[in-house]
């Protein structure tokens, strides 16, 4: 017997594809709401499809879960492998004259359902009485669905209510023998355990036939909460324009695990005006109450923006660590230990300036450019003959400059464009497109003094040589 007090939820993805944003979604409030009642959380792969199911997807999900950090509990459950006791529920469930075999042949129920359509009612098949079954004949195992209404009070959406003629006289079983979705779903949640099943509201009709499955084989049925799917930024159904993309698109794209959990908790999911939380933070706070009833919309902006506080929360080495097997193998570049001695004291200056890990990568790149390297065509503008002069000069006095600190370098900086009598700007631009090519980069100060005297001086040479 399982211990029905305990709250069990499950994420049930059908391995035909990535572990796309929604199933993440759906997957982070079944975590949240196990891991805040104490209870279990478990992964069912619901694989019954063997043309479309595939080994790669079952990774794909299962590598998207573990980078998410949405562990779960227990084995992973194959629903194929189950499908024996599906067979045992389907003849339970004959033998109780609650479920029938039906010997129409595939012609006879499209007429069947084209006079069901025009009358305004689900499929009945002429078998829900018994008769006797003609010789030599495959039957698929249909539930004889019930005369009454169905009700189902969703955590979300409210009471939702059928009439007994909208459902149709559902296959279980099919001429092959084997079990179809909605009663696999049901044996598989209830021999799990399953209390509480929070997944999108395209499912919220098959919630109604599961009630009926579920009260037929005088099962508890959970709680369903079916949460309006995600939309794109215009409002529309998401597609992969919109970034309905794998977890491992999000992780190219460089959001932190932390931070697309934050994101997408928050995606349709809502405690007050609270938009940043932590791990912890986030399971206390999670609840069905909070559930949203209107679809919500992506919004990269956002993201970015959640990202890039995780970001500068993350620690400095496990960003170091990230942000180098992106740069690995990148031509053009610094490796090895003088890339991590030059990234070390810029992290801090690097995680302010990111929101991505991507982003880290474009604004690490001065740092690690490997010279001599080419001034691209809009900083190369400031390199006039004039400018290399005045560099050459700037050379001299930094050459004799012994406090390497970015304050201290930036007053020099300021000095010399006085004794030159020229404005900041007029040393600073040839400055910056000399020491980064023209790359992204910070307060001057700062560059030379994450550069390093060595470094600064020798792509100073670089380019006064060329004069
Ligand atoms: N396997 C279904 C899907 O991936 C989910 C079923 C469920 O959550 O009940 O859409």
């Amino acid at each position: 017997m399982q211990n029905r007090q305990q709250i069990i939820t499950r994420f049930a993805p059908s391995p035909t594809g990535f572990l796309h944003i929604g199933g993440a979604r759906t997957a982070l409030f079944n975590y949240l709401f196990a891991r805040k009642a104490g209870g279990q959380f478990k992964l069912r792969i619901e694989d019954t499809d063997r043309e479309r199911s595939t080994d790669a997807a079952v990774e794909a999900i299962l590598d998207g879960m573990q980078w998410l950090g949405l562990n779960w509990d227990g084995e992973v459950v194959s629903q194929f492998a189950r499908a024996d006791r599906h067979r045992e529920i389907a003849n339970l469930l004959v033998s109780e004259g609650k479920a029938f075999r039906c010997y129409c042949t595939p012609e006879e129920v499209e007429t069947l359902r084209a006079a069901a359509f025009a009358e305004g009612r689900a499929l009945r098949s002429p078998w829900r009485d018994g008769g006797t079954p003609p010789p030599d004949t495959p039957f698929t195992v249909r539930f004889r669905a019930p005369d009454s209404d169905v009700v189902l009070a969703d955590a979300v959406q409210g009471d939702v209510r059928w009439a007994a003629k909208e459902f149709d006289d559902l296959i279980l079983l099919r001429a092959d023998g084997n079990p179809t979705y909605n009663l696999a779903v049901v044996v598989d949640d209830h021999d799990m355990g399953v209390t509480h099943i929070i997944r999108g509201d395209d499912h919220l009709v098959n919630g109604g036939r599961q009630s009926q499955l579920y009260d037929a084989l005088g099962w508890v049925r959970p709680v369903f909460a079916h949460i309006p799917l995600i939309h794109g930024p215009d409002g529309k159904k998401l597609s992969k324009r919109h970034g309905a993309l794998g977890a491992e698109a999000y992780r190219e794209m460089g959001y932190l695990p932390e931070g697309l959990r934050n994101y997408l908790a928050r995606l349709g999911w809502s405690h007050g005006d609270q938009e940043l939380f932590n791990d912890a933070e986030l399971i206390a706070a999670f609840g069905l109450e909070g559930l949203n009833k209107a679809p919500a919309r992506l919004d990269f902006d956002k993201l970015a923006y959640v990202n890039h506080h995780h970001m500068r929360l993350a620690a400095n080495e496990r960003l170091q660590e990230l942000l180098t097997a992106r740069l690995q193998g990148r031509p053009g570049l610094v490796d090895g230990a003088i890339a991590h001695l030059r990234l070390t004291p810029a992290m801090d200056m690097l995680k302010e300036r990111s929101k991505t890990l991507a982003e880290m990568e474009t604004q690490a790149y001065f740092l690690l450019r490997q010279r001599p390297f080419d001034v691209d065509d809009a900083a190369r503008k400031n390199l006039s003959p004039e400018a290399l002069e005045r560099l050459s000069r700037l050379r001299d006095v930094l050459a004799t400059h012994t406090d390497w600190s970015a304050d201290a370098l930036g007053d020099v900086l300021k000095a010399f464009a006085e004794s030159e009598a020229v404005g900041f700007g007029k040393v600073g631009q040839p400055l910056r497109a000399a020491l980064t090519g023209g790359a992204p980069a910070p307060d001057m100060g700062l560059v030379l003094a994450l550069l390093g005297r060595e470094e600064t001086l020798a792509r100073l040479d670089d380019q006064t040589s060329k004069a």
